[in-house]
């Protein structure tokens, strides 16, 4: 039985390999698909096997995916490419005879507004048509992706957001990773949709307190307005279209989006996700 990651050389997939490793798959058992050779060259030294493919290039993704049994697609990072990018993952998936396939996903991505997700929801479509037997894990936010908030507080003693009480059910990558390993390695998932979540919801207030305990000094969170927030974020030199996409986000997160704690999470991977603190501890502002 042969188990391939997409995405392998990025954090997230870095994780995984680990995760599978640990639980007790054989390296040799691994494909590890990525671009970075570098990255590919380390794993190759786990024992895994290393191919190197790009979603771009269907004929580097059809090598990358013979033999391959059963292949976790982690989603791309080139948002608004990734339509066609996914769409040649899973075609190539279809050619090489791939059986299972579970996809990174987005939170309820076939229903939300949250502007990340239609690439997602497209994505979904090509498995599902695909007829390969499959699993969705829509994974709410990576706590990491909030290690930056740490470094503007840390200067300004200010979170500034947009997203009201909004509320975020993240977890940490590590979680993910696990329960993308359990999902993976077999099991009864063929066409269960998973809405992966943290498994307690905070807010900025909350976000603030935690922040300023780790960094050691008061911080407080400034709720602004949406266009107040864009102004600030361009005047901060961040350029105009991605300066709207963050406050499109913010709105999004306000409305409710990332909010849901669904428990599945923590279900696969048999034990609580990991809280904020814990994983905003690992900040690398801290250790510097
Ligand atoms: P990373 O940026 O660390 O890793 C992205 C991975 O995708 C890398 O292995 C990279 O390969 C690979 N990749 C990107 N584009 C291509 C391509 N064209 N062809 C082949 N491989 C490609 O991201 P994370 O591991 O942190 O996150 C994984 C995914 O999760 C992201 O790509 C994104 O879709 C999503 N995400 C989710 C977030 C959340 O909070 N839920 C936050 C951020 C991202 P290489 O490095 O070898 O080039």
């Amino acid at each position: 039985m042969l188990l391939a990651v997409t995405g392998a050389t990025g954090q997230l997939g870095r994780l995984v390999i680990d995760s599978l490793i640990e639980r007790g798959t054989p390296a040799a058992h691994i494909v590890a698909i990525g671009r970075d050779a570098t990255k590919l060259a380390e794993l190759e030294a786990l024992g895994v096997q290393a191919r190197a493919a790009d979603y771009s290039k269907p004929g580097t993704l059809a090598e990358a995916l013979d033999g391959v049994d059963r292949l976790l697609f982690i989603s791309g990072s080139a948002v608004g490419q990734r339509i066609t990018q996914h769409r040649n993952v899973v075609n190539a998936a279809t050619d090489a005879g791939v059986g299972f396939i579970a996809y990174t996903s987005a939170p309820r991505a076939d229903t939300t507004d949250l502007a990340l997700a239609p690439e997602h929801k497209a994505t979904e479509g090509f498995i599902r048509e695909s007829g390969i037997p499959f699993a969705l894990l829509r994974n709410n936010w990576y706590t990491e992706s909030y290690f930056q908030v740490l470094d503007q507080a840390q200067y300004t003693g200010l979170i500034i957001a947009s997203l009201g009480d909004g509320q975020v059910a993240s977890a940490s990558r590590r979680d993910y990773a696990e329960a993308a390993a359990v999902v993976l390695a077999g099991g009864d998932h063929g066409g269960r949709v998973y809405e992966l979540s943290g498994d307690h919801a905070w807010g900025y207030d909350e976000l603030a307190s935690v922040v300023g305990e780790l960094i050691g000094r008061e911080v407080t969170y400034r709720r602004v307005s949406a266009k107040e927030h864009r102004k600030i974020l361009t005047k901060a030199g961040v350029p105009m279209a991605q300066a709207a996409f963050v406050v499109t986000l913010d709105a999004n997160t306000g409305a409710g989006a990332l909010a849901e704690t669904t428990g599945e999470l923590s279900t696969l991977i048999g034990r609580p996700t990991t809280p904020l603190r814990e994983t905003l501890a690992q900040a690398p502002v801290l250790s510097t």
